[in-house]
């Protein structure tokens, strides 16, 4: 399961849009690179190295937090959940 929704900096304390997670159905690849989001079929989500960013090419993963906007830390999480999806 994944959500959209308010996500908040622990380093800085900025509060941004963005959304997290992966479940059974989907999961969501994000790039190291450029923080760019892929939304994907879960049973590819173990594969992702076969996921190249389409931005930059970067390389994507699972499970990764948003990046901070405003001063880069990954160091965040979801305060505010708006959206649920499967
Ligand atoms: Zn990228
Ligand atoms: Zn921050």
């Amino acid at each position: 399961m994944g959500q959209d929704g308010k996500i908040l900096c622990h380093e800085c304390g900025a509060k941004f849009w963005g959304l997290i997670g992966g479940g059974d159905v989907s999961d969501v690849l994000r790039c190291l690179r450029c923080d760019d989001t892929q939304l994907v079929d879960a049973k590819f989500s173990r594969e992702d190295f076969k996921f190249p960013c389409k931005d930059c090419g970067g390389p994507m993963r699972s499970g990764m937090t948003p990046r901070c906007p405003k001063c880069g830390s990954r160091e965040t999480a979801m305060f505010l959940p708006q959206v649920f999806w499967e």
